[in-house]
C-alpha cells in the first residue's frame, strides 16, 4: 500500500474517532458523570496529536498511541460506568488493525509490531477490567437512562467498523491478487501473454484435445535492427509489431514466446488462419515503425502447425518451429505450412 494512501485512511479513521469523542463527551454529560466529561479533554487531545503524527508521516507512532489510548480509555470508561454501556466493545476493533499494521510494517521492511503479543495484552486488559467492573460494579453511580440505546449505539459503531474494515481488506486482497496474476501472465514490454502462461494454455488445449492452429512468428534480421538503430528502437519495434498482431489476429491468443518470437493460437479454420497470417505478414512488410524520426521496416517469418490428435505441446511446438526455421533458411518473409511448400 502506498504511504500517501495509508495517510489518507489514517486521517479518515482519526477524524471519525475525533467526532465520536465529542459524541461520547455529550453522553457523559447527559448521564451526569463529570469525571468522564473531563476525561474527554485528554481524549480529544490524543486525536489532535494523532492528526499531527499522521501529517508528519509518523504512522507507526500514531498506531501505538491509538492502541495504548483505546485500551486505557475502554478500561477507564468501563470501570467508571460498568459494562452496560458497551464501551469495552471498542477493544475488539483494534485487533484487525493490529494485524494489518504488522503486515504493513513487514511490507515496508520496518520493525514489526508483534501483533500476536499486542492483541494478547489487549485481551488480558479487556478481561481484567470487564471482570472488575462486573464484580465490583461501576465506580460512579449514574443515571441509567437510555443504557440499552447507548449500548446498541456503541455495538453498532464497532460492528460498522469491523464490517467495513474487513470488506475493504478483502477487496484490496482481491485487487492485489489480480495484479499479481496479471504480472505473472503478461509480458511487460509488449503487454501480450508471456511464455509461461501460453505453455499452460497449450497444456490445457492438448489435454482437452481442442482443435486449433499454432503459429510461431519470428522477426527477420532483428539483430540488425538493434545494431543499426539501438536496443530502444528494437523495443519500439517489438511493441509496434505486437499491436499489429493484436489487430490482425483478433480472437486469437497471442504471446511473446521469446525475444523477438510470438506464438499465436488460432481457433479459426485452417484456410481462414492462413489468410489472416498472410495478411499480417503483408501488412508488416508494407508498413514501418516510427522511431526517433526514422522509419524502421521489418518482415516476419511464420511457421504453422495444426494439432494432430495425441500430440503433446512440445511435439506440436517443434513442428511449427521446424517450419519456421525452414522459412528462415529459404528466404524469410514467408509462411510455412509444411516443409515441402512455401507460401
Ligand atoms: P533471424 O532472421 O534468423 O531471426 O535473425 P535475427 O537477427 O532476428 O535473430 P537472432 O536470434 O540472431 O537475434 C535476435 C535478437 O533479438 C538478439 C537479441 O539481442 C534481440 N532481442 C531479444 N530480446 C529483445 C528485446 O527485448 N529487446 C530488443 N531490443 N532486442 C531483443
Ligand atoms: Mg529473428
Ligand atoms: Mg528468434
Amino acid at each position: 500500500m502506498e504511504p500517501a494512501y495509508l495517510r489518507k485512511i489514517a486521517t479518515a479513521v482519526n477524524s471519525i474517532i475525533f467526532i465520536l469523542v465529542f459524541g461520547h463527551m455529550l453522553f457523559f454529560y447527559y448521564i451526569d458523570v463529570p469525571f468522564l466529561v473531563a476525561f474527554s479533554i485528554p481524549d480529544a487531545c490524543i486525536y489532535i496529536i494523532g492528526f499531527i503524527l499522521i501529517y508528519f508521516d509518523k504512522l507507526h507512532v500514531y498506531v501505538w498511541l491509538l492502541y495504548c489510548w483505546i485500551t486505557l480509555y475502554t478500561g477507564v470508561t468501563t470501570i467508571s460506568i460498568g459494562v452496560g454501556y458497551g464501551f469495552h466493545l471498542y477493544c475488539f476493533s483494534m485487533i484487525p488493525i493490529i494485524f494489518v499494521t504488522e503486515y504493513i510494517s513487514y511490507k515496508q521492511s520496518r520493525r514489526s509490531m508483534k501483533a500476536l503479543s499486542v492483541s494478547m495484552v489487549i485481551a488480558v486488559f479487556y478481561i481484567i477490567y470487564t471482570v472488575y467492573a462486573t464484580y465490583f460494579g461501576p465506580v460512579f453511580e449514574c443515571s441509567q437512562r437510555h443504557k440499552t440505546l447507548f449500548w446498541s449505539f456503541n455495538a453498532l459503531v464497532v460492528f460498522c467498523f469491523l464490517i467495513s474494515f474487513t470488506y475493504y481488506l478483502i477487496k484490496i486482497i482481491i485487487i492485489s491478487e489480480e495484479k499479481l496474476k496479471q504480472a505473472a501472465q503478461i509480458d511487460q514490454l509488449t503487454r501480450l501473454y508471456n511464455r509461461h502462461y501460453m505453455f499452460d494454455r497449450l497444456i490445457n488445449i492438448t489435454t482437452e484435445d481442442q482443435k486449433c492452429i499454432l503459429a510461431i512468428t519470428d522477426i527477420d534480421n532483428f539483430k540488425c535492427i538493434n545494431d543499426t538503430y539501438g536496443h530502444n528502437a528494437g523495443d519500439e519495434v517489438l511493441k509496434g509489431l505486437s499491436e499489429q498482431i493484436k489487430i490482425e489476429c483478433s480472437n486469437c491468443e497471442i504471446a511473446r514466446w521469446g525475444g523477438e518470437e510470438f506464438l499465436i493460437i488460432s481457433y479459426k479454420s485452417y484456410s481462414e488462419t492462413i489468410s489472416m497470417l498472410d495478411n499480417l505478414r503483408k501488412k508488416i512488410e508494407n508498413s514501418s515503425i516510427n522511431y526517433d524520426g526514422k522509419k524502421i521496416k521489418v518482415t516476419i517469418t511464420i511457421g504453422i502447425a495444426s494439432r494432430c490428435s495425441g500430440q503433446n505441446p512440445n511435439e506440436w511446438i517443434q513442428i511449427a518451429d521446424k517450419r519456421l526455421y525452414y522459412g528462415k533458411n529459404n528466404g524469410k518473409n514467408c509462411i510455412v505450412t509444411n516443409i515441402e511448400s512455401l507460401s
